[in-house]
Parts: C-alpha cells; structure tokens; sequence
C-alpha cells in the first residue's frame, strides 16, 4: 500500500516568529482532528528545520523537508547546504527538482538526477518535483515531456532507491496562478506516469510509489483531487502557509 501525504512547501516565507506559530499550531490541529493514515511533511526555509524539529517530534505523523539540497557531498560551494547536514539533523524528506529551482537558478535534468543520488545516499527521501509549461501543455504532448523528467531523474536507480522516491507533479501553468489542473487532468498524468513507472520497475513498485499533485491546490479542490485514484496527495505552496487551510487539505478524503 502507498502511502498518503500532504507536504507543505513554503518557499521562502515567513518570519522566525510566524515560522513557529505555523507550526505549532498545525501540529495541534493535526493532532486533534487528523485520523486515517495520511502522512504530513513541512518543508521549510533550512534555516528553521532544527528549531522545528521538536515541535514536529510531538506528533507521529508529522515530519520535515527541506527544499533543496546540493549535488556535491562537501567543498567550495559558499551558500549552499549538503544532504549529509540535512541527514544529521535528522530531516527526513528534501525536494528536489521543483519547476522554480529549474526556472531561477538553472536547475537541469542531469543536475537533478545527482541530487536524487546524493540524498538517497545519506538517508533522505527525496520528493522528486516534474511538470510541464504552459506553452508544453498548448503544443506539444505533453505526458512525454514529463514521462522524460522522470526518466532522466530517476530510472539509473535501483528499483530499492526508486521506492524511497516521491513524485510530485506539479504542472508549471498551476503553480501560484490559481489555475489549477481539473481532476480529470491530474488523474490523467498521474496514471500515465504510474504506467510509465510500471514499465520501468514493474507494477508492484509502479503500485507502492506515492505520486502527488501540486499547484494552486487548495481547501476547495482538494477533495476533488485527492479522490482521484491515482492521487495520493498534495504538494502544497500557498495555501500551506495557513494553519486551517492546511489542515483541512490534510483532512480532505483520499
Ligand atoms: P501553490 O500551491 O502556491 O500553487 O504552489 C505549489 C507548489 O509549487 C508546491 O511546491
């Protein structure tokens, strides 16, 4: 059985003080109102991960990410943060590849696919981001665009590596726009990229592997989304800067 999740990624919000509130307050109402066995990532700015840790640590189901690692295990590379830092302080998720590291710092498949590695060396799950432009999406076919992303990212690993693996499809024109993909979209992409998968490592592991929806999703839609069969849950920006919005996403059915 895959699992569910609903990860949370904040981009580069909030304050230290609003970072804490966030938090604390969706580890209560998680708490409180969250049954069944969905899982619940935050991946915040690195900055805060070890002062969250302990809040998270409080509840089960509730753990951290970050968003962005390098490619490279240690060395020259002033600014930058390593999987190995991410491992020792005990971060459990990083994503990797999302559409706006791609689009702003340069980000490509061949770079991604060392990132993948390199976290899977040091104990992390990587939530592997792909998608398509909006220009894609008018003009071309667009499923092999994305069935490519994951190829080129993901199909050197063992199928071992591949099912700690996260796919997240978010399609770029859904991203902050409040456009987002209608239920029949996503659950098309999300079964041809279950296929493709399956062609790949077979369908026991094409089955185990959690493929998430990203973009614009919110307390509205995501029942919708999440009901669709071959969504597992949701990679969300926005609207997981909101304690309520958040939770009642988390809550939506699957
Ligand atoms: P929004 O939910 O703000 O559209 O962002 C989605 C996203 O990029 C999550 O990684």
């Amino acid at each position: 059985m895959r699992k569910k999740i609903v990860a949370g990624n904040w981009k580069m919000n909030k304050s230290l003080e609003e970072a804490l509130s966030l938090t604390s307050e969706v580890v209560n109402m998680v708490r409180d109102e969250v049954r069944g066995d969905v899982e619940v990532v935050l991946c915040t700015p690195y900055i805060y991960l070890p002062v969250l840790q302990k809040y998270v640590q409080e509840v089960d189901r509730i753990s951290l990410g970050a968003q962005n690692c390098h490619h490279k295990a240690s060395g020259a590379f002033t600014g930058e943060i390593s999987a190995s830092m991410l491992s020792a302080i005990e971060v459990p998720y990083v994503i990797i590849g999302h559409s706006e590291r791609r689009q702003y710092f340069g980000e490509t498949d061949a770079l991604i696919a060392q990132k993948v590695k390199i976290a899977l060396e040091n104990g992390l799950k990587p939530i592997f981001c792909c998608g398509e432009l909006l220009e894609q999406r008018q003009n071309e076919d667009f499923i092999a665009i994305v069935k490519d992303q994951i190829t080129a990212a993901l199909f050197d690993l063992s199928a071992e590596d591949f099912g700690k693996v996260v796919i997240a499809y978010e399609p770029v024109w859904a991203i902050g726009t409040g456009l987002t993909a209608s239920s029949a979209q996503a659950q098309e992409m999300h079964a041809a990229l279950r296929a493709h998968v399956a062609e790949k490592f077979g369908a026991q592991v094409a089955d185990d592997t959690t493929i998430l929806y990203g973009g614009s999703c919110n307390e509205k839609n995501a029942d919708e989304l999440f009901a669709c069969p071959d969504v597992d849950g949701g990679l969300i920006g926005g609207a997981s800067l909101k304690s309520r919005e958040f939770t009642n996403i988390i809550k939506s059915r699957m």
